[in-house]
């Protein structure tokens, strides 16, 4: 119902980048390889989302917006073992209860596209190509209390774009625009991984960088290791990645700055982007309604992994 939506809301969207991050995540699960993010305001005014991926059958419209409504698990069993970002199925109906939400979308067998009227529950044809399109328009309107607590439209549009990049930088195949106030913030065409990290870090990303790249039982390790450079290293700079998805875990981040200090024995920030991929049985994703935290079945071993893995990479020789 209204109020156990209005809950749940309050764990999965904290601000507008919340929204942006959801809403990604459906249209990356749906197979887009085009997404962009036209944003007013911060986002606080209006996120819209527009992918080219699959599409909503018109009759299932509704049915999106409902609480624990998801297309990717049947099972609970299927938990065990996702592969989509999303599954919680509690995102559209959190958000559609803070905001006014509007669906338009068209599957590739449709004549036309239908849009839904969040708000009034209105389902009518419109336009537009394979794909979905989610708009979100006021967010928190209903609940003041919780709109005051946002900070500068600057603020929390530096913090979608942050939501963009974590996504871009998973997805090199996917081409990714952000637009606010009508203007082009940022645009990311599909490229390989190592082009999309320079694109979107900057070109020092890979021209001061070792790659990484560890293979150890059931995982495997990844990415770019920078080579800190005192005038330049940034803490913003640090991603890691488990199975495709964004994570903030201390195991990650204690590995890796272990491995720094071996190496390089400097107390700079280190730079880089990790990607660890695990049996999904060795990693539970179900442990935060946001899924930026995981939970290892055995820490040890990726700790072992990653902090292996960015050693060898900081320790071979740069030719
Ligand atoms: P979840 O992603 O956890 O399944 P959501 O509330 O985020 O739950 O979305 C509900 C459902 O709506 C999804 O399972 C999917 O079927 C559909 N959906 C949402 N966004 C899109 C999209 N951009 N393209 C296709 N289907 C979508
Ligand atoms: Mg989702």
């Amino acid at each position: 119902d209204e109020l156990v939506s209005q809950i749940a809301a309050g764990e999965v969207v904290e601000r507008p980048a919340s929204v942006v991050r959801e809403l990604v995540d459906n249209a990356l699960d749906a197979g887009a390889t085009q997404v962009t993010v036209r944003l007013l305001a911060g986002g606080v005014r209006l996120i819209s989302v527009e992918d080219d991926g699959v599409g909503i059958p018109h009759d299932e419209l509704g049915v999106a917006l409902k609480r624990h409504a998801t297309s990717k698990i049947a099972s609970l069993s299927d938990l065990e073992s996702v592969g989509t970002m999303g599954f919680r199925g509690e995102a559209l109906a959190a958000i559609s209860s803070i905001a006014e939400l509007n669906l338009l979308s068209r599957t590739a067998g449709q004549a036309s596209a239908f849009m839904l009227d969040g708000r009034t529950g209105e389902l009518r044809p419109a336009a537009r190509a394979t794909g979905t399109t989610v708009e979100v328009k006021e967010l928190f309107f209903a609940t003041p209390a919780r709109r005051k607590f946002l900070k500068t439209d600057a603020t929390e549009l530096a913090h979608c774009i942050e939501a963009v990049r974590r996504h871009a930088l998973a997805r090199p195949d996917v081409g990714f625009a952000i637009w606010h106030e009508g203007k082009l913030v940022d645009q990311w065409r599909a490229a390989t991984r190592e082009q999309r990290l320079a694109d979107v870090l900057g070109p020092e990303m890979v021209d001061e960088s070792v790659a990484v790249d560890y293979h150890a039982g059931p995982i495997r390790v990844t990415g770019r290791a920078g080579i800190p450079d005192a005038s330049r290293s940034r803490s913003d700079h640090q991603f890691s990645y488990v199975n495709g998805r964004y994570v903030r875990d201390k195991v990650l981040t204690h590995a890796a700055r272990s491995a720094y200090e071996d190496v390089l024995h400097g107390n700079r920030q280190p730079v880089y982007a990790l990607y660890v991929e695990i049996d999904p049985a060795r990693v539970d994703v179900n442990v935060h309604p946001t899924k930026i935290e995981v939970r290892f079945r055995d820490s040890r071993e990726v700790h072992q992994a990653v902090r292996h893995a960015v050693e060898n990479a900081l320790a071979a020789p740069r030719a």
